[in-house]
């Protein structure tokens, strides 16, 4: 069967690691994407065989200007493709939509863009069903996989009634050098709740939970406390099973050495490429059960965690797969639960 033909519109954090994790799939290929600067980023686009377009058509005489070859703008990347993964910065996407829609093109939106952005707010295992056919499809942030993804496994085994969780959100992430927190602990809102909540709610309507987030001066990771309250009694052991069953969901321990987000991060340098990390890291250790509510502490890689989200989004919305076919296909050229 031929691949289906896939642009990236953005390719910068999420971009390049959602074109390269696309180009490890047997079912669809990258045929393009996108820049407005001239920069390391689309010198190695180009270095590493990827055909590269002006996102702003007034660009490509700068592109130019600096000798790197640009084959359009892209307007003429969407000509021929089957569906854009728009990955272009915070409520950029939104602008971008009115050129997706010109072009009757579908399009994978980020987390970045507000939910009506799009017709469907996307999580692989909570909702894949729902993005099956759609044109317009978010995939949620990496703060809301990684809290959905941890919340649909525990409901989808066991009941719950509530959920709450602190977010503690890394400042910015490791390229960035123009913005940060050299020295403090940020209230991010400081009015609550944060909109985490609501964001979660998106891909998963009935689930009752309040959320709150702080940055902290570190670009490595996110860490989530998380509380469950359950409506039956449950084991710390059911929880453990529960959360081991699922292979986006990667059980660490503190007695292997993972005693910060440092350490997962080492070890996943070890693991993959770009250490990136596509499975939530939760302590299996936190795991605790009081009063009927289960306490659990999660790491999540913020610039990783939504690649094969993306990947199972674009199976639905073309409707390549069904859900765990797709998601299987996507964890095995991944190498996620291995
Ligand atoms: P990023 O690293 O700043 O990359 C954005 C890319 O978009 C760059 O390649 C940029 O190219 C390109 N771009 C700029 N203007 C554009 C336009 N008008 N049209 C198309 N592309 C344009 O941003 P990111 O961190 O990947 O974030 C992308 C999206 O993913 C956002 O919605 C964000 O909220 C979401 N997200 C980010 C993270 C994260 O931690 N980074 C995690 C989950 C979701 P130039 O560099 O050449 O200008």
């Amino acid at each position: 069967m031929a691949k289906v033909k896939i642009a990236i519109n953005g390719y910068g954090t999420i971009g390049k690691r959602v074109a390269d994790a696309i180009n490890m799939q047997p079912d669809m290929e990258v045929v393009g994407v996108t820049k407005t600067k001239p920069d390391f980023d689309a010198k190695m686009a180009v270095k590493k065989g990827y055909k590269l377009y002006a996102a702003i058509p007034e660009r490509v005489k700068v592109f130019e200007e600096a000798g790197i070859p640009v084959e359009g703008t892209i307007e003429d990347l969407l000509q021929d493709v089957d569906l854009v993964v728009d990955a272009s910065p915070n409520k950029v996407g939104a602008q971008n939509k009115p050129l997706y829609e010109k072009l009757g093109v579908k399009a994978i939106f980020q987390g970045g863009e507000k939910k009506d952005v799009a017709e469907v707010s996307f999580n692989a295992i909570a909702n894949f069903e729902k993005a099956i056919g759609k044109q317009f499809v978010r995939v949620v942030s990496c703060n809301t996989t990684g809290l959905t993804r941890l919340i649909y496994t525990i409901k989808k085994n066991y009941p719950i009634k509530k959920v709450r969780a602190t977010m503690i959100r890394r400042v910015v992430d490791p390229k960035e050098d123009k913005k940060g927190l050299v020295n403090g602990i940020e209230p991010n809102p400081i009015k609550l709740p944060s909109h985490h909540g609501p964001d979660v709610q998106s891909v998963l309507p009935d689930v009752n939970i309040v959320t709150t987030a702080f940055k902290v001066p570190t670009t490595l990771m996110h860490v989530h406390s998380v509380s469950i309250e359950l409506q039956d009694p449950v084991s710390e052991d059911d929880v453990l099973k529960a959360l081991s069953e699922e292979p986006r969901i990667m059980l660490i321990n503190s007695a292997d050495g993972f005693t910060s987000t440092t350490r997962i991060v080492e070890f996943s340098r070890e693991l993959r490429l770009r250490y990136d990390l596509y499975e939530n890291a939760v302590w299996a250790d936190s795991i605790g059960i009081v009063d009927g509510e289960l306490y659990v502490t999660q790491a999540i890689n913020q610039e990783s965690i939504v690649v094969p989200e993306n990947i199972d989004a674009i199976r639905a919305m073309l409707e390549l797969k069904d859900k765990e076919e797709s998601i299987k296909e996507t964890n095995k050229n991944l190498k996620i639960g291995i």
